[in-house]
């Protein structure tokens, strides 16, 4: 029997990622991977960096790295909003190795408080990127 159809909608700060059906939606929520589905009771997750994918109502399955937020399932309805979402073949390594150095240098410089959280996301954005294009080129 076919999975139940709900509608999804993943946005990132710069783009609107996906608008649809979809027929289960994988995300990193903070303590582990999570999987909803049509029907999933009303919730607001928080995500972050990490794998995230989707089954559209076609049957195609969408891989993506997704950055820290929020998913929101209320109505029958799923919403996911992220700082930023890549597929593995957008996902520059040398950019990402660039701004790793960045925050690197700027952990070891002496740092206010709120610069040294600012830095320490960088570096988790920086690393979660080269891990994610490191495993889907190595397949
Ligand atoms: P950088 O210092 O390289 O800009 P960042 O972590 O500060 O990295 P973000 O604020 O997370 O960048 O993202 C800004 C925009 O740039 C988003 O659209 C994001 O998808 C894109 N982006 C950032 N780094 C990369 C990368 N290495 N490869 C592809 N797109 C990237």
């Amino acid at each position: 029997m076919a999975a139940k159809i709900f509608k999804l909608k993943v946005i990132a700060c710069d783009k609107v990622f996906y608008e649809g059906g979809a027929e289960i939606l994988t995300i990193p929520a903070e303590d582990g991977l999570m999987q909803i589905m049509a029907d999933h009771e009303s919730m607001v997750i928080a995500i972050t960096n990490g794998a995230m994918s989707f089954r559209r109502e076609d049957g195609e399955t969408v891989n993506a790295l997704t950055g820290t937020g929020f998913v929101c399932v209320a109505g029958g309805e799923v919403t996911m909003l992220s700082h930023y979402i890549e597929r593995p073949e957008d996902i520059d390594v040398i950019r990402a190795c660039e701004a790793r150095e960045r925050a690197e240098e700027r952990l070891m410089q002496h740092q206010s408080k709120l610069e040294y959280y600012q830095s320490k996301a960088s570096l988790a954005r920086a690393m979660a990127r080269m891990a994610y294009k490191t495993r889907f080129t190595d397949k």
